[in-house]
């Protein structure tokens, strides 16, 4: 298995978007976004976890 190269990571739900590192507006934090489908990842290590696509994996504060 392959190590994914760092700043790009292909999207696991879509498999056509990368992940980019988004910023949280409130807590600061970086998650990651799908430039395709707009999942949300909290970081490379929790790919395979759903979160919901309009929050912040950490803090909650919807994302536009
Ligand atoms: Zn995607
Ligand atoms: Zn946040």
């Amino acid at each position: 298995m392959k190590e994914p190269k760092k700043s790009s990571i292909t999207c696991p739900f879509c498999e056509e978007g990368v992940l980019k590192n988004t910023k949280c507006p409130r807590c600061g934090r970086i998650f990651l976004m799908c430039d395709e489908c707009e999942s949300l990842y909290r970081d490379g290590k929790s790919l395979e976890e759903e979160l919901p696509s309009t929050e912040c994996p950490f803090c909650g504060t919807a994302i536009d």
